[in-house]
């Protein structure tokens, strides 16, 4: 029985693996790890660290506090803010050494308003995303204004994201050639204007659909935490989850048929049977919509039902009448023991949802535990 509640293990020597997988798969180019949202779940200073260690030569993040929050733990490696900065957050950005995403001539302005520390700029090119990115028609104005900022603006990067990478088989399965061909043929045109910017388009799916998507650099970062991007097995690509979430048994007992568990009696025993109570509830991020969906955890190494209403800082499971399990108990709500295992895959199968909400939402409340 661990000395916790509850406790997220996160295994570095997976992480360094799957970035090795990753960067094979990538032939060659560059990996930059996606370090955002506390890595995913997993968090962002150790996950940084053994990616580095891994191979990978520099980091990606979403906002200017989490590039901070690296450098403040003494990270040196370079660092890319992919998404937007409101006003103050330009200089921030500068001071800490991060470089920055822009895809309008305002932005690459604000980007060189810091003079000499100017950060380098990546200039996102809108392929068919829809989100962040220049569109086709803004971009000779983007490439002038970048241009024209002159000595106070290094254009780092050319880049793009793809829409639908991880969808192989719908309808929208050859959406990602078209933005590929669209990706090329941009970068062909402004390519020449700043020798030594670095172009990449792809993030995890599209790492392992297609080496032609990875350029000079590939963005990873579902994979590099063992997760699949295209929500299967991740060992189908070698992959090795990072994250093991578990608690225990605090109580046992035997219940009689047509007794009820939990908030609202929505659980009652077919049976005698009994019933054990794990201290983790949707406050800590297991989903409350995960109980009537048909969730299972490992107690003893048995897969068994989350039964009843999952509560803010409990849920119940049935341990069927002749359940042999006692209070301290492990139970494993993401991960293995023996043969039996539980992935985040799983997890957001029930949930209808991605592998990746299923490792950001485990809460703060969980401590993680680094090991390896
Ligand atoms: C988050 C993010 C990635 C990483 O995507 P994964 O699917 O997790 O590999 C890559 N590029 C951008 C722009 C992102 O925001």
């Amino acid at each position: 029985m661990s000395a916790e509640r509850a406790v997220a293990r996160i295994d570095l020597g997976a992480i360094r693996h799957n970035v090795g997988v990753m960067s094979r798969a990538a032939g060659g180019a560059r990996l930059m790890a996606v370090v955002k949202a506390a890595g995913y779940g997993h968090g962002a200073v150790p996950a940084a660290r053994a990616a580095l260690s891994g191979g990978a030569s520099c980091l990606g993040v979403a906002t200017v506090t989490e590039a901070e929050e690296l450098r403040g733990a003494g990270i040196d490696a370079p660092i890319l803010i992919l998404g937007p900065l409101t006003g103050g957050e330009w200089g921030r950005a500068a001071a800490s050494g991060a470089e920055v995403t822009a895809w309008t001539p305002e932005g690459v302005r604000r980007a060189a308003a810091a003079g000499p520390s100017a950060p380098g700029v990546h200039l996102k090119l809108d392929t068919g995303m829809g989100r962040l990115g220049a569109r086709p028609e803004d971009i000779a104005a983007l490439v002038e204004a970048a241009a024209a900022t002159g000595e106070h603006i290094r254009v780092a990067g050319l880049m793009t994201h793809f829409a639908t990478s991880d969808d192989t088989a719908g309808e929208n399965a050859s959406f990602m050639s078209e933005q590929l061909v669209r990706f090329r043929s941009a970068v062909a045109a402004i390519r020449g204007r700043f020798p030594g910017a670095v172009v990449h388009a792809a993030n995890s799916a599209a790492t392992l659909r297609d080496p032609s998507a990875a350029f000079d650099m590939v963005r990873c970062g579902i994979s590099i935490y063992g997760c699949s991007p295209f929500g299967g097995d991740p060992s189908e690509h070698g992959l090795r989850p990072a994250m093991s979430w578990t608690s225990y048994l605090a109580s046992v007992k035997t219940l009689r048929s047509r007794e009820s568990v939990g908030y609202g009696r929505v659980w009652r025993a077919a049976r005698g049977t009994r019933v054990g109570l794990v201290p983790v509830g949707y406050a800590d991020g297991y989903a409350r919509c995960l109980s009537p969906a048909g969730a299972q955890v490992l107690a003893g190494g048995r897969r068994v039902p989350v039964i009843g209403t999952i509560s803010m800082d409990q849920l119940t499971v049935d341990l069927g009448p002749e359940g042999a399990e006692t209070v301290g108990e492990e139970v494993v709500l993401i991960g293995a023991r023996g043969p039996e295992r539980i992935t985040a895959e799983d997890v957001a199968a029930w949930r209808g949802t991605i592998n990746y909400e299923v490792t950001c939402a485990v809460g703060p409340r969980i401590p993680r535990v680094h090991e390896g």
